[in-house]
């Protein structure tokens, strides 16, 4: 139910109202960080030899689309402790900052999750099989991931 909730990531067709900034401050990516999407394709093209299908279910966010997951995940799970396992705030979310990437489908998200260090890509978040950062400059290990991103707020 929650991975539906986040894989079904907001599609904003929605424009700004008139002199509301979309940008959170101190965040100007408006795109994926191009050596994660690098990343990403190469893996893709071994999922794909392998007969696994992985794909980009969510990638580079708006501020305001991040704001809005998280005004999904309060109203949907009530609880705010709840809510805050499974989104961060703007200011703390990778994707805001084209950082992370979701993938799907499911069956594409346990394989990277087994594969991702062979690609520079790392499963961050225990809870979220689908949710992946390029592995840090100089690591050669994933670092153990956050049980949850409780952590943000
Ligand atoms: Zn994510």
């Amino acid at each position: 139910m929650a991975m539906l909730l986040v894989l079904g990531a907001v599609r904003s067709g929605t424009t700004p109202a008139g002199g509301g900034g979309d940008a959170a401050p101190g965040s100007a990516a408006t795109a994926l960080d191009t050596e994660l999407a690098r990343r990403f394709a190469v893996a893709q093209q071994a999922a794909d030899a392998d007969g696994v299908p992985l794909e980009i279910t969510s990638g580079w966010r708006s501020a305001r689309d991040q704001q809005a997951l998280v005004d999904q995940a309060l109203e949907r799970y009530g609880d705010p402790a709840e809510a805050h396992r499974w989104v961060l705030p703007p200011e703390r979310s990778s994707h805001v900052q084209g950082l992370a990437i979701d993938v799907g489908q499911t069956k594409g998200a346990y394989w990277l999750a087994q594969h991702g260090l062979e690609f520079g890509l790392c499963q961050t978040y225990a809870n979220e099989i689908w949710h992946f950062e390029k592995l840090p400059d100089g690591a050669t290990e994933c670092p153990p991931p956050h049980a949850d991103s409780s952590w943000g707020w």
